[in-house]
């Protein structure tokens, strides 16, 4: 089965809320209705975007002229002892809930990321020094028109980049937890509560530039005093310089050049090249 809309606001989609309009909308609700979409855009040689979240997009102005394949409502979850099976669409808080009625710890740091499983496998996200090369098991996935279950080691995981970057869609992943007790889980919970707490407030996209070796990238840009820098709605975050903050009507150029003054700032004044984390919806 598959929702489609159409003339989607990409502010809809995406954590920044900005953007134009999404020609038209896919909601595969399961794996097989995903691949038909794929399948169905690549048929007719139609321009298409996966979207999980849309957490660590900037979304163009112009909006996006194809068929954006939004993973949200393939959402399954299953457990087997504790190995926990889940579809790229399911969010980060629909895992921690699901884990906690079980008793199984392993997912908290991940709990408060505004993202999909699809999303953070290809991101290769991570939180508190746990990234999701870390947990997973194996990865679903869709690659040269057919399903093949892949090891963690075939993923090729690195620094905020996996192999689903270039290649095929992710469609389901099994992370393994561990049993605990209700404190145990609440402890872990509330030691990354903490560390979000010192999180910019607002929509955002998280981080905006990959940190380079060593070194946080938000602390360069306020080592060049931009925090606070604002450009029409689009404004650097007084308390993370890596965070662009949409404070209200932003539009696509306000944050791209809020990021080109970033990246040239620091080249300057610390010689050092800053690489964009965010993906380019376009
Ligand atoms: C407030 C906030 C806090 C954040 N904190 C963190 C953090 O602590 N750590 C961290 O690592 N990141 C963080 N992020 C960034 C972001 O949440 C992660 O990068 C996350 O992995 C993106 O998941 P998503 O589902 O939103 O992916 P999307 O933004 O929708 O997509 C990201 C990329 O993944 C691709 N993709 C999505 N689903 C699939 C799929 N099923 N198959 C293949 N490709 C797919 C998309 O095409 C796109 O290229 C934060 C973002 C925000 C807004």
């Amino acid at each position: 089965m598959m929702r489609i809309m159409r003339n989607v606001p990409l502010s809809r989609l995406t954590t920044i809320g900005l953007g134009g309009e999404a020609k038209r909308v896919f909601y595969p609700d399961s794996s097989l209705a995903l691949i038909d979409a794929v399948r169905l855009c690549e048929e007719k040689d139609e321009k298409y975007f996966v979207l999980g979240a849309g957490s660590n997009v900037l979304p163009a102005d112009a909006g996006y002229d194809g068929t954006l394949i939004v993973t949200t409502d393939c959402a399954r979850l299953c457990a087997e002892g504790e190995t926990i099976r889940a579809d790229c669409g399911a969010m980060t808080s629909a895992i921690a809930a699901f884990c906690r009625a079980r008793r199984l710890s392993g997912w908290e740091f991940f709990a408060s990321i505004p993202a999909s499983v699809g999303g953070m496998v290809t991101m290769n996200a991570g939180a508190c020094g746990l990234f999701m090369s870390d947990i997973v098991l194996r990865v679903h996935a869709y690659m040269d028109n057919k399903c093949v279950w892949l090891d963690r080691k075939d993923c090729r995981f690195g620094a905020k980049e996996s192999i689903f970057q270039t290649k095929g869609l992710v469609l389901a992943a099994e992370f393994s937890f561990f049993a605990s007790s209700r404190e145990e889980s609440a402890a872990a919970l509330a030691r990354c509560g903490k560390m979000r707490s010192r999180q910019p407030k607002g929509r955002s996209m998280g981080c905006v530039f990959c940190n380079p070796p060593g070194i946080s990238a938000g602390a360069l840009i306020q080592r060049c005093g931009l925090c606070g820098v604002r450009v029409g709605g689009a404004v650097i975050s007084e308390e993370h310089g890596n965070f662009i903050l949409n404070a209200g009507g932003a539009t696509e150029r306000d944050v791209r050049t809020l990021i080109e003054l970033a990246r040239e700032r620091v080249l300057r004044e610390c010689g050092v090249a800053l690489q964009e984390e965010i993906i380019y919806l376009r």
